[in-house]
């Protein structure tokens, strides 16, 4: 199900209700009203009728050593970087569930990254490693999805890759869970199936830079906000798919993730 059915389906009461706590913007107070609705991003809260408002999506890239020496560069010589993904990528899973996923257009080379989702419940400036798991609100698993060949071929001409990893439904993700009723996940296996078969198996304590780290890291270039999420690097072994192949995903402790390309 993507967001703009989910809108539309049976929580759209609950979203309702979400949006109506939205300031408006300046300048759209009052009788203000827009011309046409837009959609905003929200993904269901495990075992709870509140679904998360999504605010930006970030992304780290090559976070576990062997990832980034595939991907060609060097471990342990590179600070973090980070990208993002607009929030309509969002494409929501939900459990016990394999919903068709779109192979999106103008790639040959469409590639799964299983990755731990953490999402904020607080925001702040310059937040210390020490204190940053404070901020999280909840966990979930998602894929960040990316057109490999124009990642690529936009990297090696020095452009932005954006075309290659935020694109339409490029975030597929599962509800999201409390941190008070899961813990942190530090450690624990990750990994993602292909048609039944082990493509990526890993373990969360390989990631180069932790949650915490990530968390102080993206507060030093941008404010953080409650709503943030932040897709935490994959393992080694990423790989293409192609229509017809089911990707399942899996994170200690949380229940597994599918979809069916199509
Ligand atoms: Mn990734």
């Amino acid at each position: 199900m993507d967001r703009r059915k989910f809108f539309n389906g049976t929580a759209a009461a609950a979203v309702t209700g979400a949006m109506a706590g939205c300031a408006a913007p300046a300048g759209m107070q009052g009788s203000a009203r827009t011309p046409f609705p837009v959609a905003g991003t929200f993904i269901p809260v495990v075992g709870s009728d509140q679904v998360f408002p999504v605010r930006r999506i970030y992304c780290i890239g090559r976070n576990y050593r062997a990832h980034a020496i595939e991907m060609g560069s060097n471990p342990d010589r590179e600070p973090p970087f980070f990208f993002q993904k607009p929030t309509d990528a969002i494409q929501f899973v939900a459990v016990g569930t394999a919903p068709d996923h779109p192979y999106p257009p103008l790639t040959k080379n469409y590639h799964y990254e299983a990755e731990l989702v953490a999402a904020l419940g607080k925001g702040g400036r310059n937040i210390p490693i020490a204190t940053a798991l404070e901020h999280v609100w909840g966990y979930s698993l998602g894929l960040d999805m990316t057109r490999r060949d124009l990642q690529r071929a936009m990297g090696d001409e020095k452009k932005p890759w954006e075309i290659g990893k935020s694109f339409d439904r490029s975030a597929p993700v599962g509800p999201i869970h409390r941190v008070a009723q899961t813990g942190h996940f530090t450690q624990g296996a990750i990994w993602l199936k292909v048609n039944g078969q082990t493509k990526q198996n890993a373990n969360l304590n390989q990631m180069i830079w932790s949650v915490a780290e990530q968390i102080s890291k993206l507060s030093d270039a941008f404010e953080l906000f409650p709503g943030d999420i932040i897709y935490s690097g994959t393992p080694e072994n990423v790989g293409p798919v192609v229509r017809g192949d089911v990707i399942e995903m899996h994170i200690d402790g949380l229940p597994n993730l599918s979809v069916k390309v199509v």
